[in-house]
């Protein structure tokens, strides 16, 4: 591509950050306007004009997705695969470098990564082994407070504990826990970045290595690095680096995981003679969409401010839809995008966002009985199915017998008469003599502890593994893993679970013989056998969103992580008080963070925005009565109008549909969904009615005094 080409398709701001001379440079802009696009055509400017080495280029993104759409779209510009970049999500770097220097990181050469699953199960078992109380100890808090101090680079013996009890409980189960990762060779997500930290920190030699070969270094999504990532990247570029980061403070959304807005500004103070720029066009939105975004986020304190403005069209007013319930929100949503796609648009650019993941459920349902194929982006994901996981712990065993977390999910997976009091005193045989669960297990036979039937069923195991290892390790890896899979005889056991879910379960493991043989592997790269960098690879990717875009299919996803993405239609749901923002985040920083929140899921809208809320929704089996999310009332109004139901003639098998008639009162007339007023009750809407005339009774959900019957008649309701 001739260097014209690549600086066409740029604005003049966009085109002075891509060309800036090499030196530190801040590009703050929001949403939309083209922070991510000025990144790509930074490396291919440094390739192509600059003639830097694709080795010198090291990219940090947010997930394993942007990473690959990153490359992607490099190599478009460039016109050749990029060999050497390094280019990946910070967990993903962190886990090579760890690799190529396991010695100086001290991790044995096949270490393997724990996804947060394992590392439940892992602080569950120890917490038991230590005698604390479950219930006072949870695992989820140990969990969290242990990846709190490792993102913060406290080590358990760095902790500062001034005579809290609490507190040094806290410490001793990290200290019991790194000692057991220690010796099992485990690494945790946030390990990896403590770990390549320190390797840089402890490691001159190695640092000034990697300091001499990237002499650019590129930052997306920079708002929410945390302290730990922060402090990696400025060790890493030392002083001759040219380092660009990217970034939005407006849509800093993971403070509650440790992320440091603060970073931005942090930039600014320790790279030195940084230049800051600013985008202030956006591309993405039409002109409602994007004045709407811009009131909101106004809200806030302490911005460090822009000015988004866009050439584009006033567009569709945004639609708000109040509906009587989580059912009716959904049957809402899903007939919507129906319409859109009997009109001719795609499922993929239709993207349904919510606050948390539980939410996805009652959708997916709807989407099902409507026969519209979805995907979830971030729910369920592939590597973390249950029968993926069985036969990925079996990979690991055989790849390292010291995996604990593995021999604890197999060990009687298919069952194979191994009983509690084994398994217990193979536990607790571990912990006294400081053994892994294998050691111990072998321990406990060699040493006659167990009963004969004890010790045959356990045997068993050990042999199992052992020849599963022996027989398959000079197979290419796709035939390992499905001789695995079947000798181990999870594949029988899911063979005769029932129904479709036992269906579904072989489906996936076959897809798991399938993502064997698609990996790619690059021997040189890794440095590691490849069945070593498959697990890796399933690992991490556990971390990222898995999405299969290829497909026509409507997004499901988190509003955390919609980040960096755009689709041409998006539904925001469940905007009410105690659902978003969510009951945990009403105290003042926390609700920035979630009106920050609502921005970034504003702005992935392109063409049109649908916003709905429930008067009634049944969480955790009760129902609850919520208002409007403050959110709604800080938008715009004149960018905002109200959507009512089946503004289509889709025909929908719901039952509120089956029931709905329509009922005549002095020639005015009630259907379902309608809204109305009343004097007293003021705005609701029609949920449901029965008899007829005269008699005829409405049933209507008010959100401020809940749902109530009334006789049509006495009524006195408006239409609107
Ligand atoms: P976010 O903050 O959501 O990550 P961003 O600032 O990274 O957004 P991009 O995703 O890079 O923005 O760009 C937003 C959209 O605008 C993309 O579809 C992109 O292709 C388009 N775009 C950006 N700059 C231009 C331009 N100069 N001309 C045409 N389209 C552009
Ligand atoms: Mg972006």
């Amino acid at each position: 591509m001739y260097v014209y080409d690549l600086l066409n398709h740029l604005n003049d701001k966009q085109r002075e950050a891509v060309t800036a001379p090499r030196g530190n440079l801040l590009v703050l802009a929001g949403a939309g306007s083209g922070k991510t696009r000025v990144l790509v055509h930074r490396i291919a400017w440094l390739l192509l004009v600059e003639h830097c080495l694709p080795s010198s280029i090291m990219a940090v993104t947010f997930t394993n997705k942007a990473a690959a759409e990153m490359r992607h779209r490099i190599e478009q510009l460039v016109g050749t695969k990029q060999c050497g970049m390094w280019l990946g999500t910070f967990h993903g770097l962190a886990n090579r470098l760890l690799h190529t220097h396991h010695q100086d990181a001290n991790l044995p050469n096949d270490f393997h990564i724990i996804d947060s699953e394992d590392q439940l199960r892992l602080l569950k078992r120890l917490i038991k082994t230590m005698n604390l109380d479950e219930k006072k100890w949870s695992p989820r808090q140990a969990m969290w407070y242990i990846c709190g101090k490792k993102d913060q680079g406290i080590r358990p013996y760095n902790v500062k504990i001034y005579g809290n009890q609490i507190e040094q409980t806290w410490q001793i189960i990290y200290h019991t826990y790194q000692e057991a990762c220690d010796h099992a060779g485990i690494v945790d997500f946030a390990e990896l970045l403590l770990r390549a930290y320190e390797l840089l920190l402890n490691k001159p030699h190695i640092l000034q290595q990697y300091r001499d070969r990237f002499t650019n270094i590129l930052v997306d999504e920079f708002q929410d690095t945390n302290k730990i990532q922060y402090a990696w990247i400025q060790r890493l570029a030392g002083n001759n680096c040219s380092v660009m980061i990217v970034g939005d403070d407006d849509q800093s959304i993971y403070g509650w995981r440790g992320a440091k807005v603060e970073n931005i500004n942090r930039f600014l103070e320790n790279f030195p003679d940084a230049k800051i720029m600013r985008l202030e066009q956006n591309y993405r939105s039409t002109c409602n969409i994007l004045q709407a975004a811009n009131v909101l986020i106004s809200q806030n304190g302490n911005r460090l401010g822009k000015n988004l403005w866009t050439k584009s069209l006033k567009g569709e007013l945004i639609s708000l839809y109040c509906a009587f319930n989580e059912l009716d929100e959904a049957r809402f949503v899903v007939n919507s995008i129906k319409v859109s796609q009997e009109q001719g648009g795609a499922l993929k650019d239709c993207a349904i966002l919510y606050r948390s993941n539980a939410q996805s459920r009652v959708l997916e349902e709807a989407l099902l009985q409507t026969g519209l194929p979805y995907s979830i982006y971030g729910g369920m994901r592939f590597f973390e199915r249950q029968e993926i996981k069985d036969g990925l712990a079996y990979l690991r065993l055989i790849n390292n017998r010291n995996n604990d977390a593995a021999y604890e999910r197999v060990v009687n997976t298919p069952p194979r008469g191994i009983g509690d009091r084994t398994l217990d005193l193979v536990r607790k045989t571990a912990r006294n003599q400081q053994l892994t669960l294998w050691q111990s297990s072998r321990h406990l036979i060699d040493e006659r502890v167990l009963t004969g039937r004890a010790s045959a069923a356990l045997l068993q195991f050990l042999n199992l593994i052992d020849t599963l290892a022996a027989e398959t390790a000079e197979l290419p890896l796709h035939v390992q893993t499905d001789t695995v899979i079947k000798n181990s005889r999870i594949w029988s056991m899911y063979e005769h679970e029932k129904g479709e879910k036992g269906q579904a379960r072989i489906e996936n493991l076959k897809e798991l013989v399938t993502a064997t043989r698609q990996f790619q592997y690059n021997y040189e790269e890794q440095n590691v056998l490849p069945l070593q960098a498959f697990l890796s690879h399933a690992a991490i990717d556990t971390m990222d969103e898995q999405a299969s875009f290829c497909k026509d299919a409507v997004q499901l996803m988190t509003l955390h992580s919609s980040k960096g993405l755009e689709f041409k239609q998006v539904f925001i749901i469940g905007m009410e008080e105690g659902m978003f923002p969510s009951p945990m985040s009403l105290e003042e920083d926390r609700l920035e963070e979630e009106r920050r929140l609502a921005y970034v899921g504003v702005t992935r809208a392109m063409k049109k925005l649908t916003i709905t809320y429930a008067v009634t929704r049944r969480m955790y089996g009760k129902t609850v009565y919520h208002r409007p999310s403050r959110f709604i009332g800080e938008l715009p109004q004149a960018c905002v109008k109200k959507a009512c139901l089946h503004a289509s003639g889709i025909k929908s098998t719901t039952r509120y549909q089956r029931i709905s008639t329509v009922l005549s009162k002095n020639n005015s007339s009630f259907t379902i969904g309608q809204l109305v007023r009343h004097p007293t009750f003021g705005e609701g809407k029609v949920v449901n009615m029965e008899g007829s005339g005269e008699h005829s009774r409405l049933q209507i959900a008010f959100p401020d005094y809940g749902i109530k019957w009334l006789v049509a008649s006495y009524a006195q309701l408006e239409h609107f």
